[in-house]
């Protein structure tokens, strides 16, 4: 692969070159969050000791620079997931808060008795809950597509669960349990020829395949800066501008508004509408770091890297006797999860730790899908763009040694 030197991109994560008991770091947890590059951290460090102020409120000359350096991340977000206005783009502090931004205030405006909101059985635990609460208050009905035992939606199901009493699709494009990628197009197709939007989970999709909303059509796209190599505490919803003009706020306070006086307030525009209060200015600065960083390597490079490695690691694991992948999709992206026959994933994890090997272990916020498979959980191998293939022969040895010691 002419196009990517992993090695070069190594050394721009310092983290890995520390060891974990004795051993040197293998870190394959990266569906939890992933590593910071360099040119993240320093921005971090930038932003504190050159520009710390609050943002939007300030004349003085650092609550202008910190203003305009938070607004090149939006700035720069609007291309990298090809958004048409800069104005769609709201920040929150995660794909968790995103979900809750549209359960809630999607739902306030649109749903209402006897409507219904379809998910799916592979969701995460952020985009079930919200769902569930507001079906609740609006006396709305969520239904819940199936999927078959290698990991893929029953898209016939899906077919014939839309209806016009559907309000609103809410799927994970690509999963973070199984690993599976979701057929987008088709599933925001058929919703909207149902008449119903579309809300994307993209938490594990926006650091592995680049996503055009435009093209996709879809109405709604959360994701969280942590898992793309940006800092904890920022997140990204992207909304359709008929969609977010036309839902009320969700917090309220500062910055969302335009005119307070006791009688009545007027709220301001988008995006501030949305994003009331003072927001992590850090982690939505240092954002834009990390969105050059992934556009200077090109999602298509790191796609097709990451891919090479997922099908390496999955022919390594599967020769490991009483070894059963969990989520076996042609369209997988990387992630394998897996258990091995007669042990428990826990002591499985607990054994690659000893070894330096991160990897996570349990349900993975998933446990309606670990309870579709009959299953508490699974050992999680997570790929991200820094792994190599020694990353994977060390998995397979800790692997390897687990089996020995507990089977
Ligand atoms: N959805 C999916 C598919 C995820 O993997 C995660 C994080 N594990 C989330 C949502 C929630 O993201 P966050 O905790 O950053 O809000």
């Amino acid at each position: 692969l002419e196009q990517f030197d992993v090695m070069r991109v190594r050394k721009d994560f310092p983290i890995l070159t520390r060891t974990v008991n004795g051993k040197p770091l293998v870190y394959l947890d990266n569906g939890a969050t992933t590593q910071k590059p360099q040119q993240v951290i320093d921005a971090i460090v930038n932003y504190y000791t050159q520009m710390n102020s609050n943002v939007h409120r300030g004349v003085h000359h650092l609550s202008q620079l910190a203003t305009d350096a938070f607004e090149v991340t939006r700035h720069k977000l609007q291309p990298f997931i090809h958004a048409a206005h800069e104005h769609e783009i709201i920040l929150t502090k995660g794909t968790t808060e995103s979900i809750n931004l549209v359960a809630n205030c999607y739902g306030k405006a649109f749903v209402h008795a006897g409507d219904e909101i379809i998910i799916s059985a592979m969701e995460h635990h952020s985009n079930i809950v919200p769902w569930q609460i507001m079906c609740e208050e609006r006396g709305a009905l969520l239904k819940v597509v199936p999927i078959n035992d290698a990991g893929e939606l029953d898209m016939d199901a899906y077919r014939s669960m839309l209806s016009d009493r559907t309000r609103l699709v809410a799927m994970t494009y690509v999963s973070n349990a199984l690993g599976t990628i979701n057929p987008v197009n088709e599933i925001i197709a058929l919703a909207h020829a149902a008449g119903a939007p579309v809300l994307l989970d993209a938490a594990q999709a926006v650091q592995h395949l680049t996503i055009d909303v435009q093209a996709l059509d879809v109405d709604f796209l959360a994701f969280s800066g942590h898992k793309m190599y940006g800092p904890t505490g920022v997140g990204v919803l992207y909304g359709k501008e008929k969609w977010l003009n036309a839902m009320p706020p969700y917090q309220s306070g500062g910055e969302m508004i335009k005119e307070v006086t006791f009688a009545k307030t007027t709220y301001n525009e988008l995006p501030f509408k949305f994003e009331a209060g003072t927001p992590n200015i850090e982690a939505g600065i240092c954002l834009a770091h990390a969105i050059d960083y992934l556009m200077d390597i090109g999602l298509d490079n790191i796609a097709r890297y990451e891919h090479e490695l997922l099908d390496y690691a999955t022919q390594r694991l599967l020769r490991i006797p009483g070894l059963r992948i969990i989520g076996t999709a042609k369209e997988k992206s990387s992630v394998v999860s897996f258990l091995l026959e007669g042990a428990h994933p826990y002591d499985v994890g607990v054994i690659l730790d000893k070894l330096g090997i991160a990897v996570r272990t349990g349900h993975h916020c998933t446990q309606p899908l670990m309870d579709r498979y009959g299953i508490p959980g699974t050992v999680r191998a997570s790929i991200a763009l820094y792994n190599t293939r020694e990353d994977i022969d060390a998995l397979v040895a800790g692997v390897e040694r687990a089996a020995s010691m507990l089977i």
